[in-house]
């Protein structure tokens, strides 16, 4: 795994929103995310599975019978030139024509562009279509990850970090980049639907977005930042801190659990009370499920 910001300490409250299952990249059924996030504490849980909704009637249901309130989540795809942009999603209309055109088409370049990249790798390395095929729960978000998980299988590396740092990476030659709609474009599509929108990680080792997207983006509906995360740097961070301060945004802290495919666990960060009773008022899309 790549260097990591050391974790903090304190724990603001028991709320964790940004988990993510099979349907995307996590490597558990939603049922068993909400059931990890339940075991360390969290009372409050969102997933935020990459680019798709399918996983909210389960882990909705797991989550209320463990007694936690569920808020229903999406981590969509955006990208600002060659710099990906994840802008969390809660409490959306999932039927949402517009937002779900958007995701259609992310997730159907998603699927050409891994296998794109297998067929690039497949020419140095002993891989192929079918070996993605064995690491991806039906209809799920593919990514790089799936590649990864792949590459591992076949003994090529030995865990998704070490495939991220070298044949996944955009400076390899196997890289091939996906379609993902500018960051404006994502914010806007989410409040359409009645979301709240959140950048995450939005302080990450890439830098910080320029201050002429983050307005364009808080004119567009966007709702706050995930500050919260073992990926955010400085200085990023404490310059977010003040725009937060200044404009009285919404901060949330949170883990980003992908099960086994990360070393991230949940409740590592945490959002406040507080702030999730904001995001639940403001979301206008779709109800939280409460036990
Ligand atoms: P993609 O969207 O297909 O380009 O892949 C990006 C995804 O890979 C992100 O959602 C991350 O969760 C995951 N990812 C990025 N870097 C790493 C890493 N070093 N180890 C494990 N997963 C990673
Ligand atoms: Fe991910
Ligand atoms: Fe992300
Ligand atoms: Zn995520």
């Amino acid at each position: 795994m790549s260097a990591r910001m050391p974790f903090p300490t304190e724990h603001s409250g028991s709320a964790d929103l940004h988990l993510h299952s099979a349907h995307s990249d996590g490597t558990e059924p939603p049922a068993e995310v909400m059931a990890a996030a339940h075991r360390h504490g969290i009372r409050v849980a969102a997933l935020t599975d990459h680019d798709t909704t399918a996983g909210w009637p389960e882990a909705a249901d797991a989550a209320t019978s463990l007694g936690m309130t569920f808020v229903p989540g999406m981590e969509l795809s955006a990208r600002h030139d060659w710099r990906s942009v994840h802008v969390l999603a809660y409490l959306f209309d999932p039927d949402h024509a517009a937002l779900r055109n958007l995701t259609d088409r992310i997730r159907e370049s998603r699927l050409g562009r891994v296998r794109n990249m297998v067929d690039r790798i497949g020419e140095d390395y002993d891989l192929t279509w079918d070996d993605i095929l064995e690491q991806t729960a039906q209809d799920a978000t593919v990514g790089r990850p799936h590649i990864a998980d792949a590459l591992i299988a076949r003994g090529h590396v030995r865990d998704r970090g070490e495939a991220f740092d070298g044949i996944l990476s955009p400076d390899s030659p196997y890289y091939v980049s996906l379609y993902a709609p500018d960051p404006v474009t994502a914010v806007a599509a989410v409040a359409d639907a009645g979301g709240v929108p959140i950048i995450a990680h939005p302080a990450g080792r890439d830098g910080m977005l320029p201050p002429r997207i983050i307005d364009r983006m808080l004119e567009a509906g966007l709702a706050g930042f995930e500050l919260g995360h073992r990926e955010n740097v400085e200085p990023g961070v404490t310059r977010l801190r003040k725009l937060v301060a200044e404009r009285d945004l919404i901060v949330t802290g949170s883990s980003d659990y992908h099960g086994r495919g990360k070393p991230n666990l949940p409740g590592e960060f945490t959002t406040s009370a507080d702030m999730v009773a904001r995001i639940i008022e403001r979301g206008s899309g779709w109800a939280p499920v409460i036990p």
